[in-house]
């Protein structure tokens, strides 16, 4: 495996007078060589279309960078499948807000990445265009569902990538293939032109091999945006960061029957902090039990909305009925595959009549308790530590006969999201050939502390 990039090597090579299209090049080449199935399109009219738009933009930050971008994010003139049939044709017609902001800097899109069929799954498989592999094993998952990302960064053949992160498919993916994730506050980074899949989870973050490039990455794509109405302005009070006055809040539930290899890993990971000067707190947060079955109620429900538009007559692949009903029917049937029909299966049940109380709004009235249970415990401490996953990544085929088990894989990640908080996944070693990874989850739209805190542990990690 190559070793993974760094953005500022890249800029470096290019400010001391090297061609970008070398670059490109070297990255095109790694890209196609690779056997982890991480790329559902990775022509070369993209990068080099992209390099030619890129050169008018020299002084940009990202200047001749290879970024890949998960293909749930439209880029004009491209197509983007969400790992789904029904979508095999499609073209977008307009750039995402996140693609505009990365043009303007002079980013060059290297190719879309595999995901989970509507960024539905935990690991990759429910791609309609086969799974994905980890780069440290490819008998093994790279996670999910934004798991080519992750896999193509963790491989060493791109710098950065995109990914979207609804129950975690940014920090999971992460976590499993050895580099670093955020899912930023909801509200903080457009998703105009992300595909819907659960509109009030939602969140586009970058994937990189360091906190720095995250952090860059972060401050192009972020800021309020007209086309999505959500979107809100930066927290711009951001004030000087002193490590020892930080508090790190420690949730005990989130300990609770993970791999024990990981528990004392992450134990050393909150020593190394208290030793560098942060204080350490025991905290609770007694409703995470309830997390992961909120969040299987409310996302589908929101999914099962959102897919509605896949008709056969609007977008994508249509399979022509006797009239428009069998139009739709077939359609729907032949496009969309086993995990994304449960899950529309699902949603329709808990929005139903009768049920809707009982599951829809109470999930909701939960995720409102969740929510304040961390607006709580950060009126204390400044940051949450908890891992990523509770477990190390998985063999192919091993949870994909049972959705509960796949489920269960986002217990540390779903709160953030149901509670709207940004959440950085933080490698920390490996266990046997396997990388660790930490989470931070700090107050809304501070992602500024974990960055600094990041920062320090990076240097104190790698003895630097
Ligand atoms: N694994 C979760 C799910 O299947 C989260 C996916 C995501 O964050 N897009 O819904």
């Amino acid at each position: 495996m190559e070793k993974q990039k760094k953005i500022s090597e890249i800029k470096k090579r290019i400010s001391e007078g090297e061609n970008p299209e070398n670059i490109i090049k070297e990255t095109l080449e790694a890209v196609k060589n690779s056997t982890l199935n991480n790329y559902i399109y990775k022509d070369d009219t993209l990068a080099f279309h992209s390099l030619e738009e890129a050169k008018k933009h020299r002084d940009g930050k990202l200047f001749g960078v290879p970024i890949a971008i998960k293909d749930n994010i439209n880029i004009k003139d491209y197509p983007t499948t969400c790992g789904s049939k029904i979508l095999s044709n499609y073209i977008s017609p307009y750039d995402a807000t996140v693609i505009t902001k990365l043009k303007q800097e002079g980013a060059v899109f290297i190719g879309k990445t595999n995901m989970d069929e509507f960024a539905m799954g935990s690991s990759t498989e429910f791609s309609a265009y086969g799974p994905a592999k980890n780069p440290f094993d490819p008998d093994y998952v790279p996670g999910g569902s934004s798991g080519g990302s992750a896999s193509t960064v963790g491989a060493g053949e791109v710098p950065a990538a995109l990914g979207s992160d609804t129950g975690g498919s940014i920090r999971l993916p992460a976590a499993f293939c050895g580099v670093y994730g955020l899912k930023p506050t909801y509200g903080s980074v457009s998703r105009y032109g992300l595909v819907a899949f659960a509109s009030s989870l939602d969140q586009i973050g970058p994937i990189a091999a360091n906190v720095e490039d995250i952090e860059l990455i972060y401050n192009i794509i972020s800021g309020v945006d007209e086309k999505d109405s959500t979107s809100l302005p930066p927290n711009p009070g951001n004030k000087h960061f002193n490590i020892k006055e930080i508090k790190i809040g420690i949730p005990e539930e989130y300990f609770q029957g993970i791999d024990e290899r990981i528990h004392n890993r992450i134990d050393e990971v909150i020593k190394t902090f208290g030793n560098m000067g942060a204080k350490i707190k025991k905290i609770s947060l007694p409703h995470t039990k309830y997390s992961v079955p909120t969040y299987y109620i409310i996302a589908p429900a929101e999914a099962s909305s959102n897919l509605a538009r896949y008709d056969g007559v609007r977008y994508g692949l249509r399979i022509k009925g006797k009239d428009a009903r069998e139009t739709i029917l077939l359609t729907r049937d032949e496009g969309f595959g086993e995990e994304v029909k449960r899950r529309i299966m699902i949603g329709t049940f808990v929005l139903s009549s009768g049920y809707y109380e009982a599951y829809y709004e109470r999930a909701l009235r939960v995720r409102t308790i969740i929510k304040e249970e961390f607006d709580r415990a950060m009126q204390d401490v400044d940051v949450i530590l908890i891992p990523t996953a509770p477990e190390l990544p998985f063999r192919l085929g091993e949870k994909i006969e049972d959705p509960v088990k796949m489920y269960l894989s986002d217990v540390m990640t779903v709160s953030a999201n149901l509670a709207g908080n940004p959440a950085l996944a933080v490698p920390c070693g490996f266990i046997q050939k396997f990388p660790c990874s930490f989470q931070l989850i700090g107050r809304p739209f501070d992602e500024k502390t974990l960055f600094e805190l990041t920062k320090i542990y990076e240097r104190e990690r790698d003895g630097i």
